[in-house]
């Protein structure tokens, strides 16, 4: 391992790059100004230089296209691409020497990495998508200043340096509630954060969502964070324990991604915590996709990622129409180039223009619509929360699964559905299901795991992995 190891960390790997960064920022203002014409424009640009790109440098893409003319391809005559075949021909995808799976799994093997760079220069996600295909996904400095360029423009409307020193002036604290067992996208962003300005580190947190809830609201009534993000479910969570008196945040504003924000959570959470709560739309592929607007709309960053809303068989979706999945192509990120790549999430592009007049297109995501778990309380009578990202995470993590579906029956009782291929994982389920519900503070819960495999949703076909049939 120690090759590999003193490859992880080059003199450098915190640095800086204030030019790379500056043009990012620029290009970034210069698209908020374009019209909608001119925005098509400057993404068709990036598509064609992507697609040279990717079919010289991508032993896989070069395959891919090869009965492909090589001038005057669109976008839509290429074939789509899955997280399957990708993770699959993973080296053959990568465009830089030494980027290998192999080396990518030493990696992440190793949680004390979190937020630090690969061979200098990558970042590393991993995801679990609601696909159940685990997945690696490799970001290059500058699709890193794009993405950051984005969420510090677009959703956090600091424009200049002056705004960002204003808010620094202002003594915001930020805390971000989530998985952070492994190197997820949030949690990788935040410990980048803090390497690369440790003078803001005392501002900028990560705190697991994996813990009982009362030593997280001991945590967070000590931090006293006044910007939280976290998953709608944790929001609502937390909106309960701030009701309860037990959290006392004054908080600014709620950011909430990773899952569908409904309507009715989001005007809970409101409500408990007195402030403005606002959602984003991300992946670990592409980070900020889509930020929300005054009106509540979700803007797709739509010069520097392409979505492309399908049907079942594939076929381009109208505006204003519900898509099966949808197709995105990054165009920030040249290191593990994704051209067309289905994402899973169901999308709607809305056919009309928002009330706020911005050129980019707004969107609707039925993405992750899992549900959370109440279950009763070990001690006092009450319930307990347990949000689905940290039933996936306890899971996937602790136990190795991957297709499971936890349905809470209307009499309370629980079940986990596995797939016949995840039967040799019946036991780690259960015991990591234990072990984690006694964190929790969970009283005894009988957990039944079934041969039954998981289940899709007869309107969507999507599979829900969470499924909560209590009565609310
Ligand atoms: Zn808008």
């Amino acid at each position: 391992m120690a090759p590999l190891r003193s490859l992880f960390a080059l003199p450098n790997e915190s640095a800086f790059d204030p030019a790379r960064w500056s043009e990012a920022a620029f290009d970034i203002w210069q698209g908020s100004h374009l019209t909608p014409t001119a925005l098509a424009h400057a993404s068709e640009r990036r598509v064609r230089a992507l697609i040279v790109y990717a079919r010289e440098a991508s032993p896989f893409y070069s395959r891919l296209y090869r009965r492909l003319p090589l001038h005057g391809l669109h976008l839509r005559d290429l074939p789509p691409v899955t997280k399957s075949q990708l993770m699959k021909h993973f080296d053959d995808v990568v465009t830089q020497p030494g980027v290998t799976r192999e080396v990518i799994e030493a990696f992440i093997a190793d949680p004390a990495r979190i937020g630090h760079s690969l061979l200098g220069r990558f970042s590393i996600f991993t995801s679990s998508g609601t696909t159940g295909t685990p997945g690696y996904f490799v970001h290059d400095p500058d699709a890193l200043a794009v993405y950051d360029a984005l969420e510090a423009q677009r959703f956090r409307g600091l424009l200049s340096p002056a705004d960002v020193l204003r808010q620094v002036m202002e003594g915001d604290r930020y805390a971000m509630v989530a998985a952070t067992e492994s190197h997820f996208a949030g949690i990788a962003t935040v410990e980048r954060m803090r390497r690369w300005a440790p003078w803001m580190s005392g501002a900028v947190r990560a705190l697991a969502l994996l813990q009982p809830c009362a030593a997280l609201v001991q945590e967070l009534n000590l931090y006293r964070p006044t910007i939280l993000a976290t998953y709608p479910t944790a929001a609502e969570m937390l909106a309960e324990e701030q009701e309860a008196g037990r959290l006392r945040l004054r908080l600014r504003e709620i950011w909430t991604g990773g899952e569908v924000l409904s309507e009715p959570t989001r005007l809970r959470v409101q409500r408990a915590f007195g402030c403005r709560v606002r959602s984003a739309y991300g992946a670990s592929e592409f980070l900020p996709i889509a930020w929300e607007c005054p009106h509540r709309t979700l803007h797709v960053n739509s010069d520097w990622v392409v979505l492309e809303p399908v049907d079942r068989q594939g076929r381009a979706v109208e505006p204003g129409m519900r898509s099966y999945s949808v197709l995105l192509t990054n165009l920030a990120n040249r290191v593990q180039p994704l051209i067309r790549y289905d994402l899973g999430d169901a999308v709607t592009v809305h056919a009309e223009r928002c009330a706020c007049g911005s050129a980019f297109p707004a969107v609707s995501v039925a993405g992750r619509c899992d549900d959370a778990l109440r279950l009763p309380a070990r001690r006092g009578g009450g319930e307990v929360t347990v949000v689905p990202l940290a039933l996936e995470t306890v899971l996937e993590e602790g136990a190795g699964a991957h297709e499971f579906q936890i349905v809470q029956a209307a009499d309370g009782s629980l079940t986990v559905h596995l797939g016949n291929h995840e039967r040799s994982r019946r036991a780690p389920v259960r015991a990591a299901l234990r072990r984690y519900f006694e964190t929790c503070e969970v009283g005894p819960v009988d957990i039944v795991v079934s041969r039954r495999a998981p289940m899709r949703d007869a309107a969507s076909g999507k599979l829900r992995r969470v499924v909560c049939e209590l009565d609310r």
